[in-house]
């Protein structure tokens, strides 16, 4: 299964950093291609289990001034006409300028499978950027952090179908090229294609175990090894030190990241001898759901406290699980003095699930896997632009907002930009003057509205410029 990927844009929105990230090192530079033009790169790339050649336009950067729009245009065409599927990439910072909107012209003219990609999305200055890019008519971007390996999955997610589409289509004669992930994003599928007994898993839930030294990882990660199938064996990969093992774990295909806890059983320690401290933070980074272990013993430790709380900055889907729950004798007592200091401590992830289990014995092993489902589930969760401002009427009147120095903020609008996690965007007027309990009412307020307790919610105002 093989096609042609080309990535298109007016220069400096990310096209090239896009490129090397989805080549990773094997970089083919079009020097060595006889063929190939001087200003088209070429790589192959490699995203999840697709594989494809990957076009860059790069070359342009030293096009005079005068010369840039028509060889932008001659070679954007090129590329498109070499294409299976192209990537029309925006710079969400500066938004839709009017060149941008001359390639969505020759995107659509030319009848292109085109997918769309809001870059240099990482926080809230790209917003307004992400909605403008709606009204290029080409479909819904993508939200993409190039630099920071940002919305891969979601690329991901747009591409499959159409390389099943391509693959259908009997473009199946080149040969697979084994490229390694350069780091970041992996969501490796191998085998298990054909594997998803659960329907909304179109790959392995990404999970990471994280936690103080003793909490109990490497128990809990073998626990569910030991009884669940191994789909593959241990890889490391994906960074130095990391390691991922797939498996089902009651029926549900996952892959886990492990930082200390597996590699003892998974045997592979002696090409991991060297641990990264900053191994439990890669992990957050690789993860869709962070289970944070803790030690019920030692509970919220100043440890589990920041690693808690970059897995909400980093937008993952959070639950925190109390592990050695088999030797507390005042089970209740307990219970109740961890919720409280759950709230007192980590506001950030308030409703976000608490589970106690006992890795050694296995008991709350079920509970702790539905709840990463359900975690996962309201992270992905999209809310249509309907029903968010007839929600948004209702919270309106029943608490008006505030009106600093007599004037009225107004919120006119609502809508959710992006998922994983759930990001909603509202225009309103004055945003700078909108109080910290006016937002954290409205963030409470989807939380409970649309069923998303303890997920990180990102909410962001905008004035109508
Ligand atoms: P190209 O001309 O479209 O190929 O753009 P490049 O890939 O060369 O990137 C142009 C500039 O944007 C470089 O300085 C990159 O480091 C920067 N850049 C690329 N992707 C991102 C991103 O996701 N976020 C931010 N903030 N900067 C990015
Ligand atoms: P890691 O450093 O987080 O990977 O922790 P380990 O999995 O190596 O566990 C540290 C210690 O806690 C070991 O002695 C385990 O046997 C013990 N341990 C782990 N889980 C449990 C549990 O559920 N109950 C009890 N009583 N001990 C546990």
């Amino acid at each position: 299964m093989s096609f042609t990927f080309a990535i298109v844009g007016r220069p400096n929105v990310g096209k090239s950093t896009l490129f090397n990230r989805l080549v990773g090192k094997r970089l083919a530079l079009v020097d060595d291609q006889p063929g190939v033009t001087r200003d088209l790169r070429e790589g192959e790339a490699r995203l999840g289990d697709l594989r494809f050649t990957v076009i860059d336009t790069a070359g342009l950067e030293d096009a005079t001034d005068d010369s840039l729009q028509g060889r932008m245009r001659r070679l954007t065409e090129r590329a498109v006409d070499m294409a299976d599927v192209c990537l029309f990439m925006i710079d969400a910072r500066t938004g839709v300028t009017p060149i941008d909107q001359m390639f969505a012209e020759i995107l659509r003219k030319r009848n292109a499978h085109v997918l769309l990609a809001a870059n240099k999305s990482e926080g809230s200055a790209a917003d307004a950027g992400v909605i403008e890019a709606y009204g290029l008519g080409l479909g819904e971007p993508i939200r993409m952090s190039a630099e920071h390996g940002e919305g891969l999955n979601d690329l991901y997610s747009q591409l499959m179908p159409l390389a099943d589409e391509f693959a259908k289509r009997g473009q199946d004669d080149t040969p697979e090229t084994e490229v390694d992930l350069d780091e970041d994003e992996d969501f490796d599928d191998e085998d298990g294609a054909s594997r998803t007994p659960v329907p909304t898993l179109a790959k392995p839930l990404q999970i990471a175990v994280v936690g103080r030294p003793n909490a109990g990882k490497s128990t809990l990660i073998n626990k569910i090894l030991g009884e669940e199938r191994l789909l593959t064996g241990p890889e490391a990969g994906i960074t130095r030190d990391a390691i991922s093992l797939r498996m089902e774990w009651d029926g549900t295909p996952i892959r886990i990241f492990d930082t200390a806890g597996m590699r003892k059983k998974a045997k592979v320690q002696e090409k991991l001898e060297k641990l990264s401290v900053s191994d439990g933070l890669r992990a957050v980074k690789f993860a869709e759901v962070v289970v944070v272990l803790l030690d019920a013993a030692i509970p919220f430790e100043q440890q589990d406290l920041r690693i808690a709380d970059l897995a909400e900055r980093e937008g993952r889907a959070v639950v925190i699980a109390v592990n050695k729950w088999d030797v507390e004798e005042f089970k209740q007592d307990k219970l109740r003095d961890l919720k409280e200091a759950f709230e007192r401590l980590l506001p950030q992830l308030r409703g976000a699930p608490l589970i106690t289990v006992s890795a050694k014995s296995g008991r709350g092993l079920d509970r702790l896997h539905d709840a990463i489902l359900r975690a996962y589930d309201m992270w992905n969760r999209r809310v249509s632009t309907a029903r968010l401002n007839r929600w948004l009427t209702g919270m309106l009147e029943q608490h008006p907002p505030p009106a600093p120095q007599g004037k009225r903020i107004k919120l006119r609008y609502m809508t959710q930009v992006k998922t994983r996690p759930p990001g909603f965007v509202v225009m309103c007027s004055h945003p700078d003057k909108m109080p910290e309990s006016y937002s954290r009412y409205l963030v409470n307020g989807l939380r409970e509205g649309f069923d998303m307790p303890g997920t990180p919610i990102r909410l962001t105002l905008r004035g109508q410029g």
